[in-house]
């Protein structure tokens, strides 16, 4: 039974002040009253992932929305080159890219997508070629880039499609940008002097080769590699 702090007498429960000298009754014993919200949430609530069509509907209706304004803006700029089929085919490539893997909602294999994405950029490419007349260009160089970056993203993917440390996918992917620059460089110097003349692509690909022994180093010697995965927290 509560008692009034200021001048002792016995109350009721229910009471707020006290009847006799009108004193706040403030009783920390009492129970909080069933209709009080409590001091903090007691379901555990999560916020609600964006959902996967959300987003590729509004990436969907940016890449369109850009299309549409430089089609328009075609009209009055330079309206002799239909300029704004870059545009599109560029949107139609990064759709591709960024947002059919939202679309597809089951698991794909790493070089399917990778295939697929390089795909896009050679359609693109070929759409380049089309709009410019340029086929000799097409088959003699961006055909055999686009092949060779295939091969390699794909290669690199099957490597790496189990998740390998930070240190094995820096090694393998410098060693790939290696490959890939003195390919680049072999199907250009083919297509424009008809041999193989290496220049600057001996010195990437030597740059890619000193960058990796020494991460090749780190991750043969176990106390290096524990060092280098706590200095960098890997
Ligand atoms: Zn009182």
């Amino acid at each position: 039974m509560p008692y009034c702090v200021h001048c002792g007498v016995e109350l009721d429960p229910a009471v707020k002040t006290c009847p006799l000298c009108g004193t706040a009754v403030n009783d920390p014993a009492a129970r909080p009253p069933e209709d009080r919200p409590p001091f903090f949430p007691t379901r555990r609530a999560e916020v609600a992932p964006v959902p996967r069509k959300a987003v590729s509907l509004l990436i969907t209706s940016m890449l369109a929305s850009v299309s549409v304004c430089c089609a328009l803006l075609n009209l009055v700029l330079k309206p002799q080159y239909q300029w704004y089929l870059f545009v599109v085919g560029a949107a139609a490539m990064l759709w591709v890219w960024f947002v059919l893997p939202l679309l597809v909602n089951r698991w794909v294999p790493v070089w399917v997508r990778l295939t697929v994405d390089v795909g896009a950029v050679a359609v693109y490419v070929a759409l380049i070629a089309l709009a410019m007349d340029g086929w000799g260009w097409f088959r003699g160089l961006a055909v055999p880039i686009l092949a060779l970056a295939a091969v390699v993203v794909c290669a690199l993917g099957w490597l790496l499609r189990r998740g390998h440390s930070m240190l094995t996918t820096v090694t393998l992917s410098l060693a790939a940008v290696g490959v890939f620059c003195a390919g680049i460089e072999a199907c250009g110097d083919l297509y424009f002097y008809g041999a193989w003349s290496p220049g600057w692509s001996l010195i990437m690909l030597a740059s890619c080769v000193g960058l990796c022994i020494p991460l090749l180093v780190v991750r043969r010697v176990p106390s290096l590699r524990e060092e280098v995965r706590r200095r960098f927290h890997f």
